[in-house]
C-alpha cells in the first residue's frame, strides 16, 4: 500500500482573508481562518474534504484577516487550536474566543509539538501582531513551512525554513506601486516597515536563498490588491532568479495562491525511505529495520 502524498492548498489569500489546508497522510491541518466559518468550510468541501476531519487549527496570529471565522467554525467542529499566548490574549479581546478551554493550546516558538502525524515547529516572524508566528510542518520525510506576514526576511524565519522542501511565502507589494499608491503615508510605512510585510523584491531574494538550501516548491501568497497583482509578483520575482540563472519550471515550481478561492494544490510524495506496513502503521526504512531485528 502507498503512503498518501501530502497536499497543500491555499483556500483564501490576502489582506481579504487567508486560510490554507494541509494533507500528511490521514492528517489535516489548517492554517488561519480569515474569512466566515461558511466560506471556509465550503472551500474545504470543494476540494473534496470535511471541516470536521481537520485535525488542528494553527493561528499565526490576532489580525482579522487570519482569524475572523475561527470561534464559530471551532463551536460547530470542535476542533483544537493552537495558538501563542499574546495571540490568545488578542483572540479574547476580540471575542474570537472558541468557547472550549480543553480545544485551547498555548505554543511557545522553537518549541515543537505533534498533531497527528506531523511534527510542528513555530517560529517567529517580524510583524506588528505581538506573539506572531510562523510554521514548519514535518512529516514522512518532507518538511513544509509557511511565512506570511513578515516585515523582513529575519534570521529566526530563515533558520526556521531553511531545508524544507516546499515554502508558503508572503509576497505582498511591489516597492514602487506602494510608494506611489493610495496609500495614506502612514499605512504605507506601516507596510512597509520592519513589522509590516514582505516586498516581492525581499521575497525573491528570499526564494534564492532557500532555493539554496533545497527548496523547490513556492507559493507566493498575502498578495496585496492595491500594491501588487499576480502578474507584477510572478514577474519580479522571475525576472531576479533569471538573473540568477533559476528558471521558473525548470529549477523550480511556483504558483501564486487566489484570493478568494482554492489554489492548485501542491503535491509532494512522502520520502522514499518510508514505506507503511500492513498494519497501517508507518514507519522509516531505518526504523522498519529495527523493528524487524527485534522479531527475530
Ligand atoms: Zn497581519
Ligand atoms: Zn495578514
Amino acid at each position: 500500500m502507498s503512503i498518501p502524498p501530502i497536499k497543500i492548498v491555499p483556500l483564501f489569500s490576502g489582506s481579504s482573508g487567508n486560510s490554507v489546508w494541509m494533507r500528511f497522510g490521514d492528517t489535516r491541518i489548517l492554517i488561519d481562518l480569515g474569512r466566515t466559518a461558511k466560506q471556509i468550510s465550503e472551500a474545504i468541501e470543494q476540494i473534496g474534504d470535511y471541516p470536521s476531519r481537520i485535525d488542528g487549527i494553527m493561528i499565526t496570529h490576532d489580525h482579522t484577516d487570519h482569524m475572523s471565522g475561527l470561534d464559530v467554525f471551532v463551536r460547530k467542529y470542535g476542533i483544537h487550536v493552537y495558538a501563542s499566548e499574546q495571540t490568545w490574549n488578542g483572540l479574547r479581546m476580540n471575542e474570537r474566543k472558541p468557547h472550549s478551554e480543553v480545544l485551547d493550546h498555548v505554543i511557545e516558538p522553537w518549541r515543537s509539538f505533534r498533531v497527528g502525524a506531523v511534527d510542528i515547529m513555530p517560529f517567529p516572524t517580524p510583524h506588528d501582531a505581538k506573539g506572531s508566528l510562523g510554521f514548519r510542518f514535518s512529516a514522512f520525510g518532507k518538511t513544509v513551512s509557511i511565512a506570511t506576514d513578515l516585515g523582513y526576511f529575519s534570521e529566526d524565519v530563515r533558520k526556521a525554513i531553511t531545508g524544507s522542501e516546499a515554502v508558503l511565502i508572503e509576497a505582498n507589494y511591489n516597492y514602487d506601486m506602494l510608494i506611489n499608491g493610495p496609500y495614506p503615508w502612514p499605512l504605507k510605512r506601516r507596510v512597509n516597515g520592519q513589522n509590516g510585510h514582505l516586498c516581492n523584491r525581499d521575497c525573491a531574494e528570499a526564494i534564492r536563498y532557500l532555493f539554496d538550501s533545497g527548496t523547490r516548491h513556492f507559493i507566493l501568497s498575502h498578495l496585496s490588491q492595491e500594491n501588487n497583482s499576480p502578474t507584477v509578483a510572478r514577474n519580479e520575482i522571475e525576472d531576479y532568479l533569471n538573473q540568477h540563472n533559476l528558471r521558473s519550471g525548470e529549477h523550480y515550481s511556483m504558483t501564486i495562491a487566489n484570493r478568494y478561492c482554492p489554489t492548485e494544490p501542491l503535491i509532494l510524495e512522502a520520502a522514499k525511505s518510508f514505506s507503511e506496513d500492513e498494519s497501517g502503521m508507518i514507519f522509516s526504512s531505518e526504523q522498519r529495520m529495527i523493528g524487524l531485528g527485534e522479531a527475530t
